[in-house]
């Protein structure tokens, strides 16, 4: 810990900084908080799972799992869901076993065939713009690069994108086809979208009439806090609004059971469900059943959910809190850094003097500690700032993550102090 205080020069402050990088670097450390996966210890909470079903392969009406039918995903399954995800029973699909995957195929069928109700595919339309709350998630950003969607970025405040520029953006230009939500608890800086920017993004004049709202509820159940924050239902809010073809909504289980073997789910309003499901009907026969009745089984009810969730949330709070001890102690009254202290999700974001990031995240590397690279959450990779650095603590052990968090701390002091003598 730096021991001097804040009316010591920058230069003492620096030299130490300077002797805890090089005592940093003589560690040799091998950390990674690059991405925000489940522990070990999570995944254990779900092992009953493997179990599972356990000889059982009839769904709760007689269907045979092990055999094709079914286009639309268990309904027992979809019954604990739906509530979570705010979505009505008959247009919540159980599908596939990646949200990602999900929203990749939306954006490939709006290309291809056009969405309801618009004037066809967007691949013959002007080229497609989509507005990017940043920081926000990577492989959104790299979805929309992937297939020449131009991305423009919005900015985030404390209750969701910025919405005068989101209104401002959607009302002026038929080529801005959708926009990009986390609304809970969002990747990265753990942001609660608040009512009012719910029903402003439902009740918007947009020039495109196919406009698509991509409403990622990652994280709809991850409460790091006994509060259970809640949003506004989008799809409730576009039905008031006169808006019901325009939000898309996904979730999975990934981050409920086991990551990337658990269930996907997408709701929607009904033409924009039939609209998927044509899509899917192309593609594959039927979603794998047998999974999804070992997850009804497993999580059996929307409490079954919460209570499992309660048990994450034991594992995944230590190992928060350190992450906030630490950055107190460390950069606390350095005027270096500031931070999110998140109430559900899985990351916390450090905000450090504009220009610093990649310098942090590169001398963090050479010591050993791997981070997100710096302008990740932002489109195109490029943070404007170069100021936001993304930690993932839900996978490393508490003693390593709190190594890690201390060596990016030495990291912060000897970059952002190295700056301030420069300036
Ligand atoms: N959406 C968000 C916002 C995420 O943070 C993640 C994973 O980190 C995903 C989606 C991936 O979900 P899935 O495993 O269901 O594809």
């Amino acid at each position: 810990m730096d021991i001097l205080t804040r009316t010591d020069e920058p230069s003492a402050h620096l030299e130490r900084a300077r002797a805890d990088y090089a005592a940093l670097r003589a560690r040799g450390l091998a950390l990674d908080l690059t991405r925000g996966k489940p522990s070990g210890a999570q995944l254990d909470l779900s092992a009953g799972l493997l179990r599972l079903p356990a000889g059982h392969h009839l769904t709760r009406d007689g269907q045979d799992t092990r055999n094709y039918a079914g286009d639309r995903g268990l309904p027992e399954l979809r019954e604990i869901f739906a509530p979570l995800l705010q979505v009505p029973v008959d247009q919540l699909l159980a599908a596939g076993n990646s949200s990602l995957a999900l929203m990749h195929d939306c954006l490939v069928q709006a290309l291809l065939d056009g969405v309801p109700g618009g004037p066809g595919r967007w691949l013959e339309q002007d080229r497609p713009v989509f507005l990017c709350p940043a920081p926000g998630f990577d492989r959104h950003f790299a979805l929309c690069e992937r297939f020449g969607i131009s991305m423009t970025a919005v900015p985030m405040t404390d209750e969701g994108p910025d919405m005068d520029v989101v209104e401002r953006l959607a009302a002026a230009d038929p080529a801005v086809k959708g926009i990009w939500c986390v609304p809970k608890y969002s990747n990265p800086e753990g942001v609660t979208y608040s009512d009012r920017t719910v029903h402003r993004l439902a009740r918007m004049r947009t020039a495109a009439p196919d406009f698509r709202i991509f409403w990622d509820d990652a994280y709809a159940v991850h409460h790091l806090t006994e509060e259970h924050v809640e949003v506004a239902g989008i799809l409730d809010a576009c039905a008031e609004h006169g808006s019901a073809d325009r939000a898309l909504v996904f979730g999975s289980t990934s981050k409920i059971t086991h990551a990337g073997a658990g269930v996907a789910f997408f709701g929607a309003s009904p033409a924009n469900v039939e609209w998927k499901l044509a899509y899917d009907r192309g593609r594959s026969i039927g979603p794998d059943k047998i999974n999804q009745l070992r997850h009804a089984q497993f999580l059996k009810s929307p409490d079954g959910v919460l209570a499992h969730m309660a048990r994450h949330r034991a594992l995944l709070r230590p190992r928060f809190e350190t992450v906030q001890r630490l950055l107190e102690e460390e950069l606390g009254g350095t005027g270096l850094a500031q931070w999110t202290r998140p109430r559900g999700g899985y990351f916390v974001t450090l905000r450090v003097p504009r220009g610093c990031a990649k310098e942090v995240v590169r001398h963090c590397a050479e010591a050993g500690v791997l981070l997100t690279p710096a302008g990740a959450a932002h489109p195109y990779g490029d943070d404007p700032d170069d100021s936001l650095i993304r930690i993932a603590p839900s996978y490393a052990d508490v003693e390593d993550l709190a190594q890690a968090v201390r060596a990016v701390t030495v990291c912060v002091r000897l970059v952002g102090y190295g700056r301030q003598l420069q300036d």
